[in-house]
């Protein structure tokens, strides 16, 4: 291989010797990654070291090739121009793939997780040979598309995962105990990370979303079901809970319809796709989709006024439980159903203001695209994390 790839060459040196120099290295690294273009000031506050010690850790990681000179920011408190730090972005590549049942979608990211291009595939089953293959054809087929050489391979899925990569419990793929990532892994010749696809999605907002802003935010998906992540402090938090949807059946609505597990007027009875498009359809009589139930209820079809409305109520009850409980302030909306939002803004606002302390912080809340590119954007983002960076 004549082009190297930094942050391969980084966590290797990490791995191999320098343990200490290489933790603080590779934290000034992720900080670069996630901040950056920051200037050598900042990164100094952030780490508490000396703006020496700073120039002094950094020279192996510009040398390397890993960190580059970024723009010119004319800085008044020091009263000369400062080169600003930045990472390269095309150093390295990473392809997530989110697996939907019987559909991957997949993307190819830079080591900031943009998205370069996507790519999806159908499945004839779900079997693991069939889906194993699948991932390992798109992989390729993106990397030869992009002309780029793939560094790490991101996996997510609904339910439970080992962090090992073994599939605990997908109950959708009717999969128990597979070693989904090992297999991968074998095939691809790289290291493959599979992950919880609702905690993907929040680890992508923690180094490239909304963390940006806030250490402390949770994460509200709404599509097929309803997901709920949290990220606390900069940490992603999971648990071996994590992946059972232990949000998707959170109380909302005493007259609300029944989920399929016969709780009354829950989260997934209240929000997810399927349940909202029922009602309708039911009501109406006839087979309704999303999109047709979000047109109705624009165009002030009763039914779907009622059912979206509920929705909304519930949304925003979901979204004051949350940060009451967890005490942080900012939700991330995403997932398919994210057009509920749009759809009900000033009802789920007023929902979540009834059920919030008049003297609580106001509540940020960030939309995230519905687009599916974000589930597997979440899956590279996890490839980055933990490929990039060890901590
Ligand atoms: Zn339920």
């Amino acid at each position: 291989m004549n082009s190297v790839l930094p942050v391969a060459v980084l966590h290797s040196r990490h791995a191999e010797t320098h343990a200490a120099l290489a933790d603080s290295a590779l934290e000034l690294a992720r900080l670069v990654l996630v901040r950056g273009p920051i200037s050598r000031g900042d990164l100094a506050r952030e780490l508490k070291l000396s703006v020496a010690s700073l120039t002094r850790l950094s020279k192996p990681l510009l040398d390397s090739g890993l960190l580059i000179e970024g723009e010119l920011l004319v800085d008044g408190t020091v009263g000369r121009p400062v080169r600003l730090l930045d990472v390269r972005a095309d150093s390295a590549h990473f392809v997530g793939v989110k697996i939907a049942g019987d559909l991957l979608q997949a993307a190819v990211t830079d080591v900031r997780a943009t998205v370069l291009a996507v790519a999806t595939k159908e499945l004839s089953d779900t079997t693991v040979d069939t889906v194993v293959d699948g991932i390992v054809e798109l992989t390729q087929a993106l990397g030869v598309q992009e002309n780029v050489t793939v560094t790490g391979v991101g996996v997510s899925l609904g339910g439970q995962v080992r962090p090992d990569g073994v599939v605990h419990r997908a109950p959708f793929l009717a999969w128990k105990d597979v070693p989904l990532g090992a297999l991968l892994a074998e095939r691809l010749g790289m290291p493959v990370v599979v992950d919880n696809d609702v905690t993907a999605l929040a680890a992508a907002e923690q180094w490239f979303g909304a963390g940006k802003d806030t250490q402390n935010f949770a994460v509200i998906t709404v599509g097929a079901g309803v997901g709920y992540g949290i990220v606390i402090r900069d940490h992603v938090i999971r648990t071996p809970d994590t992946g059972l949807g232990l949000g998707g059946h959170f109380p909302l609505d005493v007259n609300g319809p029944l989920c399929m597990d016969g709780h009354r007027g829950c989260s997934t009875a209240m929000l997810s796709i399927p349940s909202v498009c029922a009602q309708i359809s039911t009501a109406l009589g006839r087979p309704v989709d999303y999109d047709e139930a979000l047109a109705l209820a624009a165009s002030g079809n009763k039914v779907a006024v009622a059912v979206l409305t509920a929705a909304g109520k519930a949304l925003g009850k979901l979204m004051a439980a949350a940060v009451n409980l967890t005490m942080v302030n900012t939700v991330v909306l995403g997932g398919e159903g994210v057009a509920l939002f749009a759809a009900t803004e000033s009802t789920v606002r007023d929902a979540l203001q009834v059920d919030r302390d008049p003297e609580a912080g106001s509540v940020n809340i960030r939309v995230a695209s519905a687009d599916f590119t974000e589930w597997a954007r979440g899956a590279a983002a996890v490839a980055i994390q933990a490929q990039a960076f060890r901590f």
